[in-house]
C-alpha cells in the first residue's frame, strides 16, 4: 500500500547517494535480520521459516557475520536448518531412486531441460523463500509502487530530478507500477536525463583518464565508473543470486 510516509521517505533517499529504494530496502532487511537475530530467537515461527529457507540466500547468510553479539544465535538457527537436512538424507535410498530417474531424464531432455534428476537433491532443495529477501521483495514493491504512482507529485519528482536516479531493475520495477501514459513518460524523462548526464561524465572520465600524466585535475567524474556500476547493478548485496526482480 503506498503511503505518503513512503513518499516522504523516499524523497529523503533521492538526497543521498544512490538508488533510493535499494537504500531505504537494505536499512529495512538489516533491521529485520537484526530483529530475527536477537527479539526474534525467541518465536518458533521464525525458526520455520527459517528452516524451509534452507537457511539465508548467499547475499543475506553474510549479512549475518556483520551482527556481532549474535554468534550463538546464529548457531542456532542452523543447527536447524542442518539437522532438517540430515533428515532428509534418511529418505528412500539415493539407489532405489535412481532406477525411476532413467525415464524422468529422458522425459526432461524431451522437454528440452538436460538437468539430471535426484530425488535426493529435490528432498534437499527449499520448501521456503530466504526470509531476509520476502522482506526484501515487500520493500521494493512498496517503493517502487511509490514511485511508478506517485511520480506525478513534486514532492517526489523533484528530488528525483536531482539525484543519482533509481538502479535499472527497480527502474524498471517503477516502470510497471505506472498507472497512465503521462506517468510512465514523466518517469522516463527523468530517468533519461540522468543517465544522459552519467554518459557525459563518463566521456569526461575517460578523456581526464588519457590525460592523466598532464596532472589535470580529475572532479565530480572520478567515480562515475563506480556510479555507472552501482546504476546498472543496484546497491551490493541487494539481490540473491539470479533473482533480481
Ligand atoms: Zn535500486
Ligand atoms: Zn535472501
Amino acid at each position: 500500500m503506498v503511503t505518503p510516509l513512503s513518499l516522504f521517505d523516499l524523497a529523503e533517499a533521492f538526497a543521498k547517494p544512490g538508488c533510493p529504494v535499494c537504500r531505504l530496502t537494505k536499512g529495512n532487511v538489516e533491521h529485520y535480520v537484526y530483529n530475527l537475530l536477537f527479539e526474534g530467537i525467541i518465536h518458533p515461527e521464525n525458526h520455520e521459516a527459517f528452516r524451509a529457507g534452507r537457511g539465508l540466500c548467499n547475499a543475506h547468510a553474510w549479512l549475518l557475520t556483520d551482527f556481532k553479539g549474535a554468534l550463538l544465535n546464529t548457531g542456532i538457527y542452523y543447527r536447524g536448518t542442518i539437522s532438517d537436512l540430515l533428515k532428509a538424507l534418511d529418505g528412500p535410498a539415493a539407489s532405489v531412486a535412481r532406477s525411476g530417474n532413467a525415464a524422468r531424464r529422458g522425459l526432461a531432455r524431451l522437454m528440452g531441460s538436460d538437468r539430471p534428476s535426484s530425488a535426493l537433491a529435490d528432498r534437499l532443495e527449499p520448501t521456503g523463500p530466504c526470509v531476509a529477501c520476502k522482506v526484501r521483495a515487500t520493500s521494493e514493491e512498496l517503493y517502487t509502487r511509490t514511485i511508478g504512482e506517485q511520480i506525478g507529485d513534486r514532492r517526489l519528482a523533484e528530488p528525483y530530478r536531482a539525484s543519482e536516479g533509481v538502479c535499472l531493475p527497480h527502474f524498471r520495477m517503477a516502470l510497471r507500477h505506472t498507472q497512465s501514459a503521462a506517468d510512465e513518460r514523466a518517469l522516463v524523462e527523468i530517468q533519461r536525463g540522468i543517465w544522459e548526464a552519467l554518459i557525459r561524465e563518463l566521456d569526461e572520465f575517460k578523456e581526464m583518464h588519457d590525460h592523466r600524466h598532464t596532472g589535470e585535475y580529475m572532479g565530480e567524474e572520478g567515480d562515475s565508473w563506480l556510479r555507472a556500476l552501482r546504476a546498472m547493478a543496484g546497491e551490493q548485496g541487494m539481490f540473491g543470486v539470479g533473482e533480481a526482480e
